[in-house]
């Protein structure tokens, strides 16, 4: 998974791309990088880790220009090594191209064996660098016409921002499986000079914008950057929609057919933040609104309602209002590990549970508990949990996820893994509550869950709960369902 970030107009472009790329780090913790923008020339600094560890003064400095674009990524295609972090910056014929993508392409095997037959050398193995080999070899001569061909050309799930020396470009594949927002920030000093060019950028003065603040422009892939930064958030942009952004200001355009949206579910449900809104829709309203909808479908008798920091904190906040089981928090999280989960080793991850959660003894002793947490992908973290809460004294522990059974891999980038791996594609719900250690487990419907989340025209990619997948994948993950454990 992946977040990206991009900005036009404003003479601070990189360090608020750093500052956006903060806001987004809960979307991934494997590599980060800035390219920026001077209208002459593209600047790139990328690497391994955090971007808190990875950028300072010196660093930012050297990204010069009032244009840049950002990256944070967590491998779900391609392997975890520096090659492959982005934003991938090449120069073509006819110049400078950085690409930050968020999404997997589900055809981007068989198009880099095209295009490696024509000749094309790649130097990492994500799929997003299919992108720049297809955008190399356009031969249109507005950059919107070339970019439209190359996207034409691929299949599956793509955010993307595009940055050349004098424009920023935006676009979403035609389901829009992932978030991307569009907005716009003030300049410091509003009364910037009407033909103002810093950093070769020029602004947007106020004749231009109507008489309105001097203002750039700002993508994310949510909302949270844009409240780090000061920005204003404007609107998604829509599925099948490429927007260019240069000094002539915004253009949208809708090359795509895009007769349907299908966005991914889980954002709501797990990935996103929750100050995030994703649409128009509030993610922690949506998550309140699951853990209700959880407690009317799959109530517990019990002393206390407690959440798996932080991932499942608002759906029990849901879950104890319907039900009127007090909350409380009876797991206390290390804000000094990472996201477990994230970590790719699998050793670590188990390790991780135990470094990242405590219990509160004198709260769980002699209680019966209803955890709540969001999902349940491997299952391993609720085992180690229920140990957990077994060991501080919990008299019953009633493990309650207010997301549907996750049966199937995702092909659109999330990391949600192969079949083998997923605790529901094998086993059903009484064989999961056993290997959990639970005394009872109760999940949500899919038809609860999509009835809980306020997008109004909202219509969503569940295919990781119900198997139906939108759009085909050329290679699957590996394998095929397993039949479910004989008992
Ligand atoms: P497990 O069942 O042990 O695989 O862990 C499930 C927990 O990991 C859930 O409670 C989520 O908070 C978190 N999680 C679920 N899906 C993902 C994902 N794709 N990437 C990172 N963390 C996830």
């Amino acid at each position: 998974m992946c977040g990206i970030f991009g900005i036009y107009g404003h003479p601070e472009a990189a360090n608020l791309t750093y500052l956006g790329l903060h806001g987004l780090q809960h979307r991934g913790q494997e590599s980060a990088g800035i390219t920026s923008s001077d209208s002459r020339r593209l600047y790139t600094y990328r690497g391994m880790g955090l971007v808190v560890d990875l950028f300072d003064n010196a660093t930012l400095g050297r990204l010069k220009g009032g244009a840049a674009i950002g990256h944070v990524r967590y491998s779900t295609a391609g392997e975890t090594d520096v090659a492959n972090a982005q934003p991938l910056a090449v120069r073509h014929a006819r110049g400078q191209l950085a690409i930050a993508h968020n999404g997997n392409l589900v055809n981007a095997g068989s198009l880099r064996q095209e295009l490696e037959r024509n000749g094309s050398i790649f130097s990492s193995n994500v799929d997003s660098e299919v992108i720049v080999h297809l955008f190399a070899r356009t031969t249109e001569h507005k950059i919107v016409d070339r970019i439209a061909t190359s996207l034409a050309r691929l299949q599956g799930a793509f955010s993307l921002l595009f940055l050349t020396e004098r424009k920023l470009i935006a676009a979403r594949d035609p389901l829009g499986f992932r978030p991307l927002c569009l907005g716009r920030i003030p300049l410091p000093h509003p009364g910037a000079p009407r033909r103002g060019a810093r950093n070769g950028i020029p602004y947007e003065d106020r004749r231009r914008n109507g008489g309105e603040q001097a203002a750039g422009w700002v993508f994310a892939s949510e909302t949270s950057s844009f409240d780090l930064i000061g920005a204003q958030y404007m609107r998604p942009v829509d599925p099948g929609e490429i927007i260019v952004v240069d000094r002539k200001g915004l253009r949208s355009y809708h090359r795509f057919e895009s007769p349907q949206k299908r966005f991914c579910v889980f954002e709501h449900v797990y990935f996103a933040r929750p100050d995030s809104l994703l649409g128009f829709s509030s993610v922690y309203q949506s998550r309140r609104n699951l853990g209700r909808q959880l407690a009317k479908e799959q109530p517990a008798d019990a002393d206390l309602v407690i959440p798996v920091p932080d991932s499942g904190t608002t759906a029990a906040l849901g879950f104890a209002e319907e039900s009127r089981i007090p909350f409380e928090m009876g797991l206390i999280r290390s804000h000094y590990v990472g996201r477990t989960f994230i970590e790719p080793q699998q050793s670590i991850r188990h390790f991780g549970v135990k470094l990242k959660l405590a219990p509160v003894r004198r709260l769980i002793e002699g209680r019966r508990v209803v955890v709540v947490d969001d999902s349940l992908v491997r299952g391993t973290t609720s085992r180690k949990i229920v140990a957990m809460l077994r060991e501080a004294g919990a008299a019953e522990i009633h493990l309650r996820i207010s997301s549907p059974p996750v049966r199937h891999p995702c092909h659109y980038g999330i990391d949600i893994p192969t079949y083998e791996e997923l605790i529901a594609s094998s086993r059903d719900v009484e064989q999961t509550r056993e290997y959990t250690g639970a005394d009872s487990l109760g999940y949500l419907s899919i038809e609860g869950m999509l009835c809980s989340i306020d997008e109004r025209r909202g219509v969503y990619c569940d295919a990781c709960f119900s198997g139906s997948y939108p759009v085909p994948f050329e290679r699957p993950l590996k394998v095929k369902p397993l039949p479910l454990l004989q008992r």
